[in-house]
């Protein structure tokens, strides 16, 4: 990301925090150097981690101050690149893309108030309960059905793959109000999941051990008419803000991962070729070409990500840019996990660089937010209309 575009502030206002300079990212890398690495490879949410991460103040706004998208990457990229587990960097982009920035966004004063000091603080746990049975990949129909009453609201169905679950206190719940009007009939609830009528069940996954995910079931849960985020039937617009922000910068802190896996590469290179040699042995060269081109996918993504964070900044188009950021960025980050641990061979099936660790946390991203194919629909009905037909004269 780059340093001129570290002088700029995102178009939430003037009271915007400044997205970190130099001096603080260093800071940052080294924090997570310091304090989360040593948890690698996590085995399942790392609570301490997460507590350090938030009273250090990183997702927390300074006082007067409001957080923005812009920010929080820049900082899940500098803990990446420190070498933060990606399992606790994905359970910290869901709790803050998925929950917190709605809340933020979409939230009525007495919200803000209830909400917003214990989410920024990490003192609670916050995640989006959109996927159902049904797939995820379209969401037009929920099943998941909320009825309004005189004095409350009346939620029943289940939720799939969300993220934080097990461990969070509160979930960011996209409900059908209005079935027959379909997207836009839907409505989104804050609802604590210690309500009663709401089960959460651990789901077991491939990969992400640090992200904990489960199946939220709601009973027919009884919630005040304060629990509905944003007006009836807005929860298309909350759902796409929230998907909005994850497919444009949740990854980031993954690119920073990767920075992390190829200096680490190149360090087992450095020691796997000098063994048995005086000095001086180099690196072989196709070795050293494959590392020059993982830097270069890098370096493709993380421009595109700048720019999808750009497009996010200054309104641009709500699908165009964070689906060619989401699926650039995982599929990148997907193939530099392979790449790696092929190089590191015997030594990667043992996983004793955590390179299989990487290669499963970053397929689960291919998926998250929506898959490669959704993001490509998206990126073709934006250019199907905007693509006119070339005028070559025939000589
Ligand atoms: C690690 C991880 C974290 C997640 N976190 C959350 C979370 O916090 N909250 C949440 O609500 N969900 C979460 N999900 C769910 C995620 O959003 C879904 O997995 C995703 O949207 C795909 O839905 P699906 O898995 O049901 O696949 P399906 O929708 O069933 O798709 C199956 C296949 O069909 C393809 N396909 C479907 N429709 C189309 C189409 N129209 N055109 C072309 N191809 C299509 C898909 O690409 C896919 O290959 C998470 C998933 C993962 C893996």
């Amino acid at each position: 990301m780059s340093e001129s575009r570290n002088q700029r502030q995102d178009s939430q206002g003037p009271t915007a925090e400044k997205v970190p300079d130099p001096a603080e990212l260093r800071l940052t890398r080294q924090f997570a150097g310091q304090h989360l690495h040593p948890g690698r490879p996590a085995s399942g949410f790392d609570l301490s981690g997460w507590q350090l991460m938030f009273d250090r103040g990183l997702f927390n706004p300074a006082p007067g101050q409001s957080h923005n998208i812009r920010r929080t990457a820049h900082l899940l990229k500098a803990l990446g690149g420190g070498g933060a587990d990606r399992g606790l960097l994905f359970a910290a982009g869901a709790h803050y893309f998925g929950c917190t920035y709605p809340v933020i966004r979409f939230g009525s004063p007495s919200q803000h108030q209830q909400w917003l000091p214990s989410l920024q603080t990490g003192r609670l746990i916050g995640c989006l309960a959109i996927t159902e049975e049904g797939g995820g990949s379209g969401q037009s129909a929920l099943a998941t059905q909320v009825q309004a009453q005189a004095d409350n609201l009346r939620l029943s169905g289940a939720k799939l793959f969300v993220t934080n679950a097990p461990v969070a206190s509160v979930a960011l719940v996209i409900a059908s109000e209005w079935p027959q009007r379909g997207s836009l009939g839907l409505s989104a609830f804050l609802v604590p999941l210690d309500a009663p009528g709401v089960s959460v069940v651990p789901m077991n996954s491939m990969g992400l051990a640090g992200a904990p995910a489960g199946v939220v079931r709601l009973n027919d849960v009884c919630l005040p008419p304060s629990a509905r985020l944003g007006a009836p039937g807005a929860g298309l617009a909350v759902m796409l803000s929230a998907l909005r922000a994850e497919r444009t910068a949740l990854l980031s802190g993954f690119l920073g991962a990767a920075e992390f896996d190829l200096a680490r590469c190149y360090q087992f290179l450095q020691s796997r070729f000098s063994v048995g040699q005086k000095s001086g042995a180099a690196v072989p060269q196709v070795l050293q070409h494959r590392l020059a081109s993982i830097r270069c996918e890098l370096a493709a993504a993380e421009a595109l990500l700048d720019r999808g964070l750009d497009e996010v900044d200054h309104g641009g188009d709500a699908l165009l840019w964070p689906a060619m950021v989401k699926k650039t960025v995982s599929e990148t980050v997907a193939s530099v996990a392979d790449q790696i641990h092929q190089i590191y061979a015997g030594q990667g099936w043992l996983n004793l660089h955590e390179s299989a660790t990487a290669v499963l946390d970053t397929r689960a991203v291919l998926a998250a937010s929506g898959t490669s194919e959704v993001m490509l629909n998206m990126i073709w009905s934006q250019l199907a209309r905007t693509l006119t037909p070339l005028e070559f004269s025939t000589p």
